[in-house]
């Protein structure tokens, strides 16, 4: 039966990355089928992370979750780390997966950079543990933003194997979900890298904490050209920025790119930006809020993650105990 999974990492606060091309689109599959959400702390150790940061952003990020509009007690809503299962899992088929993969993956290559071999072996094999995650709960589809495209096909890689090596068909193939307006927004300050929340540039991204006037700031002095809108999509092909800012707005607020641009036609940023950063803050304020009244109770959100996590534990170990046997080790009781 389908099942959705999808994990965010508390490597530093949401973005509108995060936003648009993940959190607004998850809570949307709730109700109709069962859904499962984690906060992958397990990821976001793969660069060193100030243990005191790192619990204040995995709270953050499930108040982001929360306030985005994901249900808890609809969705599972759940730390990684809180199941055991993931590790586990995650180990197995970091046996089952092939060196040769890993090394083909884009985003190793963004951030290794030149320096692979000063970086950690868990972001080397980041991948493979992403497939636990997805696969612990036999999950079917998996909603990302276009950059986790790639590992999601490497987890049906990693699932296939594993089905041929062990002669089963005990893992489904998920299938990733990469729909809506913006599942590719690009930063500030470049308009051919996309927004990260771990970007060391905090004028890069829009964070889902920002306050209006940084909003407004951040979109006043985000990199553009000197041209004047034109009055449909085919005349941004080669400005990167100005498609980046014309595609926020239109995700923001649903309308079409091009008749945001049939409205901006010959004007300039001068008259956008103002316009968006006003589209951005309407849509952000009430999360921004929501969350902000959320993170003053860590306790309360403590208890959410405690019984997502119990929940999640009773989808996932039973899976794991089978995929171990499948394996071959002997039944631990
Ligand atoms: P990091 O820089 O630490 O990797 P991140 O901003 O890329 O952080 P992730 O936790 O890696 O965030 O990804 C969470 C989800 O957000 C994934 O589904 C990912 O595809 C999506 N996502 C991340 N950045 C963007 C973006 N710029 N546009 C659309 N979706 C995005
Ligand atoms: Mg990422």
């Amino acid at each position: 039966s389908p099942r959705i999974f999808s994990g965010i990492q508390p490597s530093g606060g949401l973005t509108l990355g995060n936003y648009l091309g993940a959190l607004k689109r998850f809570a949307e599959g709730q109700g109709k089928v069962e859904t499962v959400f984690c906060l992958v702390d397990l990821h976001a150790i793969t660069v060193w992370q100030d243990p005191e940061a790192l619990r204040r952003q995995t709270r953050e990020l499930a108040a982001g979750f929360i306030a985005a509009g994901v249900d808890p007690g609809q969705s599972i809503l759940f730390a990684q780390s809180h199941v055991p299962a993931h590790a586990e899992l995650g180990w197995m088929l970091s046996c089952v997966a092939r060196m040769g993969w890993m090394n083909r993956m884009t985003q190793w290559k963004d951030k290794a950079g030149k320096n692979a071999e000063a970086q950690s072996l868990g972001l080397f094999a980041y991948p493979a543990l992403m497939a636990a995650d997805i696969l612990a709960y036999q999950a079917t589809h998996v909603p990302v933003g276009e950059d986790q495209k790639q590992h999601v096909e490497l987890t049906r890689d990693i699932a296939a194997k594993f089905n041929h090596d062990y002669d089963t068909d005990f893992f489904p193939l998920p299938e990733p979900v990469i729909e809506g307006a913006a599942t590719r927004v690009m930063s500030l300050r470049d308009g051919t890298k996309k927004m990260s929340k771990s970007d060391p540039s905090d004028a890069s991204r829009i964070n889902l904490t920002d306050d209006a006037d940084t909003i407004a700031q951040k979109i006043r002095k985000a990199r553009t050209d000197a041209d004047p809108l034109p009055g449909s999509m085919e005349g941004l092909k080669d400005r990167p920025e100005a498609r980046n800012l014309v595609n926020i707005y239109a995700a923001l607020s649903g309308e079409a790119q091009d008749a945001v641009l049939a409205r901006f036609e010959g004007q300039g940023f001068g008259a956008f930006k103002p316009a968006l950063a006003d589209v951005a803050v309407a849509a952000l304020s009430p999360i921004t809020a929501r969350m902000s009244e959320l993170v003053a109770d860590p306790d309360a959100i403590d208890r959410i993650l405690q019984d997502g996590a119990a929940r999640a534990d009773a989808i996932a170990a039973p899976i794991v105990a089978e995929a171990r046997e499948i394996m071959g080790m002997i039944p631990a009781r």
